[in-house]
């Protein structure tokens, strides 16, 4: 059923790094999710591969004593939903992860394979730019750090060099203490379906102006864009009305939403404009509520 050229199973990160640097061809494969549907469409990029899904060490969540989370990349998302550490810190990220597939998937599917596919749909992209995210890279010529904005080149690339591992994603204490986020899907299905826009606000009060305001989208962009634009015109101003404004008539600036079979580009303009306003808004109201 499956045109599997080569099949290598790692057991630790640096096996994972040397098993690629010795199959030029191959790609690591987390939790298949993705990989096996290219399979299935007979895609040959696909077909050397080095099983990352026993890595226990890129298996973990936890807090640095600074307050850094480190979320590795093997997290599946049904894992992420049982971590305290996210629940309590960056629900936000959750509430991206919970709406990937169904169950099944979700058991399965992980965070690392989320990013690493570069989808421009990825469920938990929006939230981790609004978290404002780094991604670790380990490879032969030992460890990277960059911003996801940075990692995502195009649809399907992200800066992924030969032989790399993305073996988890940071976020600094700074990003998600005194912030609060909100991430909603938009799809044409409330069943499992990929997002037709997807969108994730995070933000700062402090004396009822914005400290702080980061927005994301999905689907919005050749890859999940934040909306720097946007972001930059909020600064300093009330979290009222007036705000909210600014953000739905600025936010298309920041974005290049296109026609596809799942929606037209009016439409998804349209959708983008309603969303930035109601989740900012949701986000704005959870920010009320931690002060
Ligand atoms: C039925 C179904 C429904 C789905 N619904 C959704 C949805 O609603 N929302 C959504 O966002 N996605 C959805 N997906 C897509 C998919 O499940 C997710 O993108 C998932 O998170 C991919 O993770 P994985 O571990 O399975 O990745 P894999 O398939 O293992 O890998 C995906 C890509 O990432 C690379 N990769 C994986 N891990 C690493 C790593 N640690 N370092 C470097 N490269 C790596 C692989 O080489 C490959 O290119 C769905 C898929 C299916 C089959």
């Amino acid at each position: 059923m499956f045109d599997i050229n080569s099949y290598h199973k790692a057991n630790s990160v640096d096996e994972a790094i040397a098993l690629l640097s010795q199959n030029p061809d191959a790609i690591p494969m987390a939790g298949g999710t993705d990989i096996l549907v290219r399979l299935h469409g007979h895609n040959k990029k696909f077909s050397h591969l080095v099983d990352i899904h026993n890595v226990i060490e890129l298996q973990n969540v936890t807090i640095e004593n600074d307050g850094t989370i480190v979320i590795g990349s093997g997290m599946t998302f049904t894992g992420l939903a049982h971590s305290s550490v996210i629940r309590e810190n960056i629900p936000v990220l959750n509430e991206g992860g919970s709406s990937v597939g169904g169950p099944q998937v979700r058991n399965v599917a992980t965070v690392g394979g989320n990013i690493c596919n570069g989808a421009p749909s990825g469920d938990s992209a929006s939230p981790l730019l609004v978290l404002n995210a780094t991604v670790e890279l380990k490879g032969p010529d030992g460890v990277r750090h960059l911003p996801l904005y940075e990692f995502y080149q195009g649809p399907g690339q992200v800066d992924r060099k030969d032989g790399e591992i993305m073996t988890c994603l940071r976020i600094a204490p700074g990003d998600y203490k005194g912030w609060s986020a909100y991430y909603y899907k938009y799809a044409m299905r409330e069943a499992m379906d990929i997002a037709t826009i997807g969108c994730a606000a995070a933000c700062k009060v402090e004396n009822g102006k914005i400290a702080g305001l980061r927005l994301g989208f999905t689907v919005a962009g050749p890859t999940p864009l934040r909306c720097w634009r946007t972001e930059e015109k909020a600064s300093g101003m009330g979290a009222n009305e007036e705000l909210l404004d600014m953000v739905e008539n600025s936010v298309l600036s920041d974005l290049r939403p296109r026609d596809s079979w799942r929606a037209a580009k009016d439409f998804r303009e349209q959708i983008i404009k309603t969303l930035a306003k109601r989740v900012l808004r949701e986000a704005l109201k959870r920010n009320t509520e931690m002060e």
